[in-house]
């Protein structure tokens, strides 16, 4: 079928990506040209740094500042909470520092304010600080809605100082959301799919996916020895610009496919509730490397970084306490519902041939656990 005319390709990124250590004590660099009243909204765990370096170095500049606790959920209520904060310190600039939810929060109250947004990561998780989207939840933690915001946000700051101080479990996680971003931009576009602002995806989006693979294959064994010394190297930084930076724009640009489809299937098994976003994406990717009949040497250097990185291998490591058959059949279909990132597949496939792959991607990751 020809058409008339198609939809564009597409590269959307923060305005500006900082990475380095004491950024927090820079804050000031980072705001000014945004704004002279910056409101930051914080995790707890790391608001006594906000207020030791973040706050004096705001007023020493002559910025106007102040910290409000977030009060954990990215719930409506929570996000007309903070807009009242923000109204009542008329705060011109909105800073978001802490977890995937306080910066969504963040990022959610200043598209509603219209004002500019200034990120600060503390875990290097998901890819939540550099997208145009939040992921709002009810006040119990369910899930409610995607906000799609029309703009990424101002700055990303990563702090490699912060981030290799949190749990080991959130870097791994953040490594293997990063890893299968190269896997399913290059179906994407091989497809000609639908990325992540509901456009086509560009070659500049695959080529960020290729760079977030290749740092990840590169340094991935010397960034783990850092982070379980809580220190700072060339390895770790370069390992956190691919799982914050270049994991979501390359996302973003270069779309999803078959291993975040997965992942949205996995949410009905109660087994896995309590397992991280990442960790599910990677059996997504062995599902997508068996649905691809990807060649050997793929599969052996995907299965070295998720063993580097300490993230699970089989469903069994990841929480699985029995496989029932018609649960993963429900994973199968949820990953197949149109409109999920499965369309973004070159080949057409049924709910059968992803339960197949499934089943066999569990098997093969027994064989290579070793
Ligand atoms: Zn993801």
């Amino acid at each position: 079928m020809i058409k008339e005319t198609k939809l564009p390709r597409t590269v959307t990124s923060p305005k500006k990506f900082f990475i380095g250590t004491d950024m927090l004590s820079k804050i000031d660099d980072f705001v000014k040209d945004f704004g002279d009243n910056t409101l930051i909204i914080t995790d707890e765990f790391i608001l006594p740094k906000v207020q030791e370096q973040a706050l004096p170095a705001l007023h020493a500049a002559g910025l106007k500042g102040c910290a409000e606790k977030f009060r954990y959920e990215c719930c409506r209520k929570e996000i007309d909470r903070l807009q009242e904060c923000v109204r009542a310190s008329e705060a011109n600039v909105i800073v978001g520092v802490g977890g995937g939810k306080t910066l969504d929060t963040a990022k959610a109250v200043a598209f509603y304010l219209k004002l500019p947004v200034v990120l600060f990561p503390t875990i290097a998780s998901t890819d939540a600080p550099c997208t145009a989207l939040a992921v709002i939840y009810t006040e119990s933690g369910e899930f409610d809605e995607y906000l799609y915001l029309p703009q990424n946000p101002d700055v990303v700051v990563a702090d490699t100082s912060i981030i290799a101080a949190a749990p080991l479990r959130f870097f791994s996680a953040g490594v293997g959301d990063a890893l299968a971003t190269y896997f399913e931009a290059r179906a994407c576009y091989a497809a000609d799919g639908i990325n992540l602002v509901l456009h086509k995806p560009s070659r500049t989006g695959l080529g960020l996916a290729e760079l977030c693979y290749r740092l990840l294959s590169e340094n991935i064994d010397a960034a783990m020895d850092a982070v379980a010394n809580h220190l700072t190297t060339p390895a770790l930084e370069q390992t956190i610009e691919a799982t914050i930076y270049l994991s979501g724009v390359g996302a973003e640009a270069g779309g999803l496919a078959a291993a975040h489809a997965v992942n949205n299937g996995m949410s009905v098994v109660p087994d896995l509730h309590k397992a991280q976003h990442g960790e599910k994406v990677v059996f997504g990717l062995l599902t997508q490397l068996v649905l691809e009949n990807a060649p050997q040497e793929e599969w052996d250097n995907v299965v070295r970084i998720v063993k580097a990185a300490k993230l699970p291998l089989t469903l069994e490591d990841m929480g699985l306490k029995t496989f029932v058959e018609s649960e993963w059949r429900e994973v199968a279909r949820i990953a197949c519902a149109p409109g999920d990132t499965m369309n973004n597949m070159p080949m057409e496939l049924t709910v059968d041939d992803v339960y197949n792959a499934m089943v066999t991607a569990n098997t093969i990751a027994h064989r290579m656990k070793g």
